[in-house]
């Protein structure tokens, strides 16, 4: 299989905190928050004595539901975004690669910062919430599927299995050890900070990013190398 293989459909699954956002956004809201508690928690979810479902589920439901208008409009002004993500976005578009949001994040500050994006809804996996009870729950409208035991919370690996590697060259874009199962499913692996550390660690071929413009430049040299 080359690089170029062009009966296969390009498909970007692209991560949302610390990689389209510079920020942590779960973490920077619980901290803001500051909910008794909440230190030891996260310490456990980090360490993964944890699961990432259960860290998150557990760390939002420290906090009352009628704090809502507080936690989202917190949540939403807190993030900033990357340089270079609209560009890529239009650069995906005009190059015919699928573009897919896959985030472990929230829907209340996922959706209303994407917004600004034309990014069609349905091509943005992130996982819910509930105020409608005393405390904030997080649901799981994506949930690990039998290939996956980590019960990651938002499984990105099951959502690539949906988009079969013998019709599709899948390229992920991530930052963190929670995109490393996905990153060995990938035809290609464009990484930052934590999932580069891990990348080398394991031998897994990636490429470095900063800013989405780094992606564009080297998505550009790949296509010039490869006619
Ligand atoms: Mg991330
Ligand atoms: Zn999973």
């Amino acid at each position: 299989m080359t690089k170029s293989d062009t009966s296969k459909r390009r498909i970007v699954f692209c991560d949302f905190d610390g990689t389209i956002t510079i920020n942590d956004n779960i973490i920077a809201i619980i901290k803001h928050f500051n909910p008794e508690g909440w230190e030891s928690l996260a310490e456990r979810t980090i360490s993964t004595e944890l699961s990432i479902k259960e860290g998150v589920g557990s760390l939002f439901r420290l906090l009352p539901a009628s704090m809502k208008d507080d936690v989202v409009s917190f949540g939403i002004s807190n993030v900033r975004i990357r340089d270079g993500f609209a560009e890529f976005i239009a650069y995906c578009r005009e190059q015919n690669i699928d573009f897919y949001v896959t985030s472990g994040g929230i829907d209340f500050f996922v959706y209303p910062v994407l917004s600004q994006f034309e990014i069609p809804q349905d091509h943005i996996y992130c996982n819910g919430s509930d105020f409608s009870g005393e405390r904030i729950e997080i649901l799981w409208p994506h949930p690990c599927d039998g290939h996956c035991t980590n019960d990651c919370g938002m499984c990105k690996t099951t959502i690539m299995r949906g988009f079969p590697e013998d019709q599709y060259e899948r390229i992920i874009i991530g930052d963190s050890v929670t995109d490393f199962e996905g990153a060995k499913l990938a035809d290609k692996v464009y990484s930052r900070s934590h999932l580069t550390t891990k990348c080398k660690e394991l031998g897994l071929p990636h490429t470095e990013f900063e800013t989405f413009h780094d992606i564009i430049a080297a998505m550009n040299e790949e296509r010039k190398s490869s006619s």
